[in-house]
């Protein structure tokens, strides 16, 4: 067995930016970043760990390390809704956090979602069911549950709002409302999970009528492309220095894929986890089989943003019912 590599709690990025490794507790990423960028007014700091007691206690740790205390974070940005950078938010404003920032539209599926987690998930699991695949819903990990909450932002952003230092860029995709911050003063790019490396950023089709998620997503990924960043500071994995290069290899993965989706469906029509069945998962290259439920879950749902996808530019076509999708004749 290879020891585990201690976390370094506090990485010092430069130009009044700090990045905090906050745990994330049995999850294969490890930690996610929380990235603290010094105001006249304060501290903002860009996400924030789910809710556990752990990620609050590595928070007041990191903070100390630095010669600073939670009273010196005047507001905290997310770059979205997900559970593992938003979770806290609710007990960092009860603590004193005076201003919580995000995108109008995941405020709104927030609510969808957080207000009945148990109802929101018998849903997608009725959707994937539907698609195809069987759910067992008692093997499903509770692992969001109870730690996140819905906590209402002070401010909703939109695209192009300026706060502080820190401008918004709306990238949908990931999420409906995800945001990247561009920093104007050192130039970089806080990405949250929209541009990640190594990992490919998860862009799934989870509830019926959720559009064209990775068409939203390629168009962002052009879009933060064309803005140029110097550094990137992703929500999970290191800070990196080369926005263009990353985005291109995102852009070629999901083309592959998109061909592999393709040539499933030159063989003959199918649902959505019949193509999934057809595909290579994750870095290695595991069968579908070998995924486990949960992460099975995730590839039905990442196909079928690929199929809708493919079907909004009409070179598939479903089958009203059957969501049997078929190439376009
Ligand atoms: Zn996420
Ligand atoms: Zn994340």
């Amino acid at each position: 067995m290879t020891a585990r590599k201690e976390i370094e709690p506090v990485g010092v990025i430069g130009d009044g930016i700090v990045q905090l490794r906050l745990p994330m507790a049995g999850n294969p990423l490890g930690y996610i970043n929380g990235y603290l960028v010094e105001e006249d007014d304060g501290y903002t700091l860009i996400d924030c760990g789910w809710r556990a007691d752990d990620v609050l206690a590595a928070l007041h740790a990191g903070l100390a390390l630095c010669g600073l205390t939670l009273a010196d974070v005047r507001r905290l940005l997310v770059t979205h809704f997900h559970f593992d950078h938003y979770g806290l938010a609710g007990t960092l404003l009860r603590a004193g956090v005076a201003e919580l920032g995000m995108h109008r539209l995941d405020w709104e599926f927030a609510q969808r979602i957080l207000v009945d987690e148990a109802q929101a998930d018998a849903e997608s699991d009725r959707w994937i069911e539907r698609n195809g695949l069987r759910v067992d819903a008692s093997l499903e990990e509770e692992i969001h549950h109870r730690r996140t909450e819905l906590t209402e932002p002070t401010r909703t952003l939109e695209d192009g709002d300026a706060v502080g230092r820190l401008r918004a860029v709306w990238t949908p995709g990931h999420s409906p409302g995800h945001l990247c911050f561009v920093d104007s003063l050192s130039g970089r790019m806080f990405t949250g999970d929209h541009v990640l490396d190594p990992i490919t950023p998860h862009v799934g089709v989870w509830h019926e009528g959720r559009g064209d998620p990775l068409g939203d997503y390629v168009a962002s990924l052009h879009k933060v492309d064309a803005l140029g960043a110097r550094g990137v500071c992703p929500a999970h994995g290191e800070p990196f220095p080369d926005l263009h290069r990353r985005v291109e290899e995102l852009l070629a993965h999901e083309g592959t894929r998109e061909a592999h989706v393709l040539a499933a469906l030159e063989r003959a029509p199918a649902n959505a986890t019949q193509v999934a069945m057809s595909l290579p998962w994750t870095r290695r290259e595991k069968p579908f089989t070998d995924l486990s439920p949960a992460h099975q879950q995730f590839a039905v749902a990442e196909t079928l943003a690929h199929l809708e996808h493919l079907r909004r530019n009409e070179t598939v076509s479903r089958e009203a019912d059957g969501l049997v999708y078929a190439l376009s004749a």
